[in-house]
């Protein structure tokens, strides 16, 4: 693509996606528009700034506003007649009975079709049940619009969001016009031309190990079921991983030495083979919950995610199940600390977040329950039970403790003095939830460790 062929883009949606994607577009030099009703998100790009933390957005969204790049707007009159590609990456979260809920996706088609231009491409990133693209092809037809329509599934993730898509496994692209799949690949090779210059304004280092970087093109269905089931096959290796970590716990065998060498089989692989407090997040909870929905509308009863799925749920209960055995007692008044509310490390998201469940139902068994984590407090505070006594200081939240739980391998965390931790509390149970530490280390430093199958 030369600069003269550069499509303009509009982006519906400046959500974790939609804004780490517009950043990157914009980045490369192409004129992009994000377009959201949310009138702080938009505040906040103004502004220069992401409305969350991820490594490197920041410096991204300051440089293409300022250059002209990146314009926020909630005007789809103003975007879209003027885009030659428009991408779709509103929410789609799952309803009470876990099917995928899908009105923000068909308000912002039916507003795009308002304004969509005969030759444009509407491209479909949210993620979405297989033959939803045939319904939004159907709501364009009704009203007589022409528009190409496509599905690119969003493969980031939060935390590394940036690198993961500069330095990309694969872009799949699904439809039936070529021309158009083209097109939306040329977007992408494009950023990928341009990644090193990228990287450098958003302050990133390449990764070490080499990336695949396949374009896939495929038919729509099949790009819409890409999507959930690489989410639904992650999901049950974490399952998978967690449920022989029982058994682990209950023969003397350490998990991590199990999966390492479980995982080191190249026909099995390492990656998600991690047991610990379960999945949780803005994606794999509903994903697999509308999976199994959608699966289910077909007629198919996918009790194999329907398993995954309940073996994650029962996670932070056989958790708090330890802790309550370490203690010999119930949970009444003991001060037990959560480090870790974002739903993993290096992001301040915290939907369905591991950590805000654990200190939820520790409160629930009577707890005097503290919280800490460096980035995702304000995030936190939404799903947050209003009991927790939330800290700005780790070392504050830790003192006199009676357990600390370790939700999350922040870097802190890690990083931790625990001869100090153990010196500051009253009790020594020490829970390290993503199985992070060295037990030896931890036992050493005079606390009692508790990890998940070791
Ligand atoms: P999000 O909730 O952060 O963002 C969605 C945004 O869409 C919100 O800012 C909302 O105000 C906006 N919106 C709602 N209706 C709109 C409309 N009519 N027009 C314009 N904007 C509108 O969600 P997210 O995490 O960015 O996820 C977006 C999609 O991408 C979902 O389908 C999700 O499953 C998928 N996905 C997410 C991730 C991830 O890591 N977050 C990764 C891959 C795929």
């Amino acid at each position: 693509m030369n600069q003269t062929d550069t499509p303009t883009i509009t982006i519906l949606g400046t959500g974790y996606v939609g804004l780490t994607t517009a950043a990157l577009f914009a980045a490369a030099g192409m004129k992009t528009y994000v377009v959201d009703p949310n009138q702080s998100r938009l505040d906040a790009v103004r502004e220069g700034r992401s409305f969350f933390f991820e490594e490197g957005l920041d410096p991204l969204v300051a440089h293409t506003v300022k250059n002209g790049t990146l314009i926020p707007t909630s005007s789809y009159a103003e975007s879209i007649p003027r885009s030659q590609i428009v991408f779709s990456a509103v929410g789609t979260p799952d309803n009470p009975d876990g099917s995928s809920n899908l009105t923000y996706l068909f308000a912002a088609a039916e507003e795009a079709a308002a304004h969509l231009q005969p030759s444009s491409i509407y491209v479909q990133k949210s993620t979405v049940p297989v033959g939803t693209g045939a319904k939004v092809k159907q709501l364009f037809a009704k009203k007589g619009i022409n528009a190409t329509y496509a599905s690119n599934p969003e493969f980031l993730r939060e935390s590394t969001a940036l690198l993961d898509s500069l330095w990309f496994d694969r872009i799949v692209v699904g439809g039936d016009d070529e021309m158009a799949i083209e097109r939306v690949m040329a977007v992408y090779r494009h950023v990928r031309q341009n990644r090193e210059a990228i990287a450098a304004i958003a302050g990133l280092v390449a990764p070490e190990e080499t990336a695949t970087e396949q374009y896939i093109a495929t038919n729509l269905e099949s790009a819409e079921l890409i999507k959930v089931s690489a989410n639904a096959f992650l999901a049950l290796k974490i399952s998978f991983a967690n449920s022989i970590a029982k058994l682990a716990d209950q023969t003397g065998a350490d998990i991590n030495e199990v999966m390492n060498a479980v995982g080191a089989d190249a026909r099995i692989g390492r990656a998600f083979l991690n047991a610990g407090r379960g999945y949780g997040g803005g994606c794999f909870p509903k994903d697999v919950s509308g999976l199994i929905s959608s699966a289910q509308e077909h007629g198919i009863d996918l009790q194999i995610m329907k398993a995954a799925q309940a073996v994650n749920e029962a996670m932070p209960t056989y958790i708090i199940s330890k802790i309550k055995a370490l203690l010999h007692t119930n949970l009444a008044d003991k001060k037990i600390t959560v480090l870790g509310l974002a739903f993993k490390a290096g992001t301040s998201d915290a939907r369905r977040s591991a950590g805000v469940r654990l200190a939820n139902l520790l409160v629930e068994a009577g707890a005097d329950v503290h919280a800490y984590d460096p980035k995702a407090i304000d995030e936190a505070k939404r799903e947050l039970h209003h009991a927790v006594k939330i800290h700005e200081d780790l070392r504050q939240s830790t003192s006199a403790a009676d357990v600390v739980l370790v939700a999350t391998k922040w870097e802190e965390f890690l990083r931790l003095d625990l001869k100090e931790l153990a010196s500051q509390m009253r009790s020594k149970g020490f829970v390290d939830c993503e199985n992070a530490f060295a037990r030896q280390a931890v036992e050493s430093a005079g606390l009692t460790y508790i990890g998940i199958g070791r």
